[in-house]
């Protein structure tokens, strides 16, 4: 078991006993607990009882029960808590924006433990007359709910990419050496969100199906025609293909596509898609330029394509640094330091940018100026310590409700960049909340616009923008627009990137990484950014440290005398 999932069995440890109204100085120890072990900068594994005991914020009591389920797989105290609670509360408890007291009160008074039965209760209006709720509550317990329904059955895409390569890496040693595996389908396109994990093999139905019977990898088998379907041990649906070795390349281009991208084929093609030597072959027959995978989206790619005017999409090889990231000194859980070594020495950058949490994010150990200046000064030493390797000073400054930013402009002036986010009052309309991120382009001192929407990835709604105004604003005052390369954010949706390049708006992967590990969603970042279409050219951290260091430069001398 790994640190998350310990960390989870304490999080609903600390939820069960809120909703069964246990002690509250308990509750809050035991989800102190859950939050610590998420950040641990360690594998729990590595440590001894007695180590964890020491760690701070963990304790004797927690240290004992952390022994107990790696020894155990389980905690008797969960267990039997889990046992005394309504069957369908623990799937509840998951959803973020309910909470375990709430859910108490609607199981004691409504007896009501699932999904169905809630938003029943919320539109005949039985919750708004629960003590304590009202109509307000009801309102967003019924948008909540019908939130999670929307998306049960989906899953995040960098939840199930090791999945996915597992399949893929068994059913590749089962086959032949000859047989062609690739995946194909939304998982190929590399969606944001799968409800499918689909893969085509080059193979007879008999033999994937002794593969299946052999790895039990997936289960629950349907054949059909030219497929199998089944779910994987994760809950996703997973398709495996079948076509002969002459149709590969066909049956790639069939099941990788949408609806709206092959029709626009076939339409160029006049006939059925043929079976050739490759992809390249078949979308040259239409009289088109290869069309990457991730772009099979049926926008405007056949067209790009048969003007030869496919853009190069970026690689992960054009990243030369990152910016927006957390450190020890707000919410991170590594150093400055250490972040930067690991840009440096594992993913080969050439600058970390470092952008921790303002003032006014208190609950996330926000810097008050006194701390900017003592960061700036550890900066200087590390920067003279790591040259050539360069660490930029930023912040990641609070869109304050009114639209204002953190610190006086004294200060915004002195950091080499500055991404401007939202992070609380997030329940605004679509007026307020575009009207409030304007002023925020607005400020001379705003380099970024941090994780426009808000948005988590199957967990909340961002709250809604008009996001061309924001993007038109972006491009007025020449501020970049983030791509917030967090598989749970990835903000702004990569379907508004074509509209920003058209308005000359440049954008830039950020991984947000509060963790060292986590400078590697800047893979996630890139993947979605290839499906906006986004090249090097156009991505703000693709820049040469020389060249990064002139344009912010050039920024803060334009900003002088403000
Ligand atoms: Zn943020
Ligand atoms: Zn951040």
């Amino acid at each position: 078991m790994d640190n998350k999932a310990i960390a989870r069995e304490f999080k609903l440890l600390s939820q069960l006993l809120e909703f069964h109204g246990e002690n509250s100085f308990k509750i809050r120890a035991i989800a102190t607990v859950a939050d610590k072990l998420r950040k641990l900068p360690f594998d729990i594994t590595s440590k001894t009882h007695e180590e964890l005991s020491e760690v701070p914020g963990i304790g004797k009591s927690s240290a004992l029960k952390i022994k107990e389920i790696l020894d155990n797989g389980s905690l008797k105290e969960l267990e039997d808590l889990i046992q005394q609670s309504p069957p369908g509360i623990i799937a509840l408890l998951k959803i973020k924006g309910i909470g375990p007291k709430k859910l108490a009160v609607i199981w004691q008074e409504l007896g009501i433990d699932n999904l169905g039965e809630l938003w029943y209760a919320c539109k005949d209006d039985k919750i708004s007359k629960l003590k304590g709720f009202g109509q307000k509550t009801q309102d967003e317990l019924k948008s909540i709910v019908e939130f999670t329904m929307e998306n049960q059955d989906k899953f995040r895409y960098a939840d199930i990419e090791p999945f996915a390569n597992d399949i893929l890496h068994s059913l590749k040693k089962h086959l032949k050496e000859e047989s062609l595996v690739s995946f194909t389908g939304p998982l190929r396109r590399c969606c944001e969100i799968l409800e499918t994990i689909d893969i085509l093999a080059s193979s007879t139905k008999d033999e994937l199906i002794k593969w299946v019977n052999q790895s039990n990898i997936i289960t629950d088998i349907k054949e059909s025609d030219n497929q199998l379907q089944g779910t994987h041990q994760s809950g996703i649906k997973t398709i495996i293909h079948c076509s002969n070795k002459e149709s590969f390349y066909a049956r790639l281009i069939e099941t990788t596509g949408n609806e709206n991208h092959l029709k626009g084929l076939e339409e160029k093609l006049n006939i059925e898609i043929p079976s050739l030597e490759s992809e390249e072959a078949i979308y040259k027959k239409a009289g088109l330029s290869f069309i990457p995978p991730e772009l099979r989206e049926g926008l405007n790619e056949i067209e790009l394509a048969s003007q030869n005017n496919i853009p190069k999409l970026i690689e992960y090889s054009d990243f030369k640094g990152s910016l927006h990231n957390h450190s020890l000194w707000s919410d991170g859980v590594f150093s400055i330091e250490d972040m930067a070594i690991y840009s440096r020495d594992i993913l080969k950058l050439e600058y970390f940018g470092i952008s921790d949490h303002s003032k006014t994010a208190v609950y996330a150990n926000g810097l008050s100026t006194d701390r900017v200046i003592a960061q700036w000064k550890e900066i200087d030493s590390l920067n003279k310590k790591l040259a050539p390797f360069k660490i930029l000073k930023g912040i990641e400054s609070d869109i304050l409700s009114n639209g204002s930013l953190d610190y006086p402009n004294e200060i915004l002036a002195e950091f080499d960049f500055v991404v401007a986010s939202i992070h609380a009052q997030l329940s605004m309309d679509e007026k307020k909340a575009t009207t409030r991120l304007i002023k925020a382009i607005e400020n001379p001192y705003t380099t970024i616009l941090g994780h426009p929407t808000g948005r988590q990835l199957l967990v909340r709604r961002g709250y809604p923008i008009d996001h061309k105004k924001v993007i038109d604003a972006c491009a007025a005052n020449d501020v970049i627009i983030e791509i917030n390369a967090n598989p749970l954010r990835l903000d702004i949706d990569w379907r508004w990137v074509p509209y920003c390049l058209e308005k000359g708006v440049t954008l830039s992967i950020n991984p947000d990484a509060h963790h060292a590990s986590e400078l590697n969603y800047l893979r996630y970042g890139q993947l979605v950014a290839r499906k906006g279409g986004l090249s090097a050219e156009n991505c703000l951290n693709c820049l040469s440290l020389e060249k990064i260091e002139l344009q912010l430069k050039a920024r803060k001398d334009k900003n002088q005398g403000i």
